[in-house]
């Protein structure tokens, strides 16, 4: 017997992730009907994919039209779109967070790949997915792997998150502070959108899937630990109690992880079935995360710590930082200082509500924008 479509919205269809969701739906095309495709700027490649992949609706920050497509005029448009069965969040940044919230209050499960949604409002969207009786799969490698891991929670110790430790990872801290904009892209491992390579140079990218992990599997962070594992090949595991250690591996791309969430709870032969070998990855290392090189996770870790809208702040400050690195304004150790400094302005609001975090965030952007004005490069 032939199995039902699943009715599949990508946000973010134009990024990284999004245009990697695309290879795997064309891989499994009679799984799948593509109900609405939404992008940001390059209403080009939009365009390209609506033409070939002929979704319903498509949405794009700049005009776009397609012959007997609809545009919308929003993305909450395509996420109160109850016709979905899921919506796969790949924008990056807080845009993701609105949207998200919108498709649970409409009982749509969500593959998430936009941590950020997470570091802003983890509490109030945990919650409201368990009101609403929605899933939320993760896409990030790390925590895909340990949802993989996971067959009874609560027998559960810790959480043991790998870092590939980023394209500094063995160099000196000078090197690290005086790096280019095109070094610090230059990622050795993972091809992915600007704002999160950046993150992964300075492993605020750790931080915030430290963050992300504590939402999602609920443990405090004193049991999410986290080791560099420079392959990528380890993407997470998991301790037992009984101190037996599961993890999951594969290659590393992200085909895998979206694939698991957007199928979730199937399981189909994909782009990188049968490509796996042992023998030829040959070694795996691990070492201790330097957190005097890489603070940021420190940071995040007490921003996590702290709750309420620290993380909110830890967000907002960072993202602005990156932009303002990828301009050129500041360097990229300055990131680090600039999210600190904002951290100890921040009168941190306990239990916020959402319009409590989207104020707190607006704010904290405008003054970190002001901040960074006035920031003189060291
Ligand atoms: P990209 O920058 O490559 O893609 C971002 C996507 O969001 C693009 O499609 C962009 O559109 C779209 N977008 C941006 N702003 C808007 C807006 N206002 N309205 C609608 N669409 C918008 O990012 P990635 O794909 O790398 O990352 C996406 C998310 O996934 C991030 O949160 C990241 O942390 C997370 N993630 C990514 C991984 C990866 O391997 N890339 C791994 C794990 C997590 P356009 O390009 O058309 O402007
Ligand atoms: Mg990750």
């Amino acid at each position: 017997m032939e199995t039902k479509k699943r009715k599949i919205s990508i946000i973010g269809s134009t990024g990284s992730i999004g245009t990697q969701a695309l290879e795997v739906i064309e891989k499994l095309q009679d799984k799948f009907e593509i109900i609405a495709l939404a992008g940001g700027r390059n209403a080009a490649l939009l365009k390209q994919q609506a033409e070939k992949f002929r979704p319903k609706f498509i949405y794009a920050q700049t005009p776009v039209s397609v012959d007997g497509i609809k545009t919308v005029d929003t993305l909450d448009d395509i996420c109160s779109n109850k016709e979905n069965d899921i919506i796969l969040v790949a924008v990056s940044g807080k845009i993701g967070l609105k949207p998200t919230l919108t498709a649970i209050e409409n009982g749509i499960d969500i593959a998430l790949a936009n941590k950020e949604t997470l570091v802003m409002a983890g509490d109030l969207v945990m919650q409201k997915a368990k009101e609403n009786n929605v899933s939320i799969i993760p896409v990030d490698s790390e925590h895909c792997a340990i949802h993989q891991c996971i067959k009874d929670i609560s027998q559960v110790d810790k959480l043991i998150i790998t870092a590939s430790g980023g394209p500094f990872l063995h160099k000196t801290i000078d090197e690290m502070k005086n790096a280019t904009v095109e070094q610090a892209l230059a990622h050795p491992r993972w091809h992915m959108g600007k704002k999160i390579t950046v993150d992964s140079a300075t492993l605020m990218n750790k931080g915030l899937e430290i963050i992300e992990a504590h939402h999602l599997f609920g443990f405090d962070y004193d049991k999410i630990d986290v080791v560099v594992h420079p392959q990528s090949i380890v993407h997470s595991a998991i301790e037992y109690l009984d101190g037996s250690i599961i993890a999951q591996l594969g290659l590393p791309s992200m085909h895998i992880p979206i694939q698991y969430a957007i199928t979730y709870p199937e399981r189909f032969e994909g782009i990188k079935s049968k490509s796996f070998s042992f023998a030829d990855i040959a070694r795996l290392d691990f070492e201790k995360p330097d957190f005097i090189k890489f603070p940021c996770v420190r940071l995040a870790y007490d921003a996590g710590k702290t709750g309420g809208t620290a993380t909110v702040c830890l967000n907002a400050a960072n993202e602005e930082a990156v932009f303002a690195f990828l301009d050129g304004k500041i360097k990229l150790y300055n990131i680090y200082e600039i999210t600190a400094e904002m951290l100890t302005r921040h009168k941190v609001i306990k239990n916020p509500s959402i319009n409590d975090i989207f104020a707190a965030d607006e704010e904290i952007r405008h003054l970190t924008r002001e901040y960074i004005a006035n920031f003189v490069k060291i």
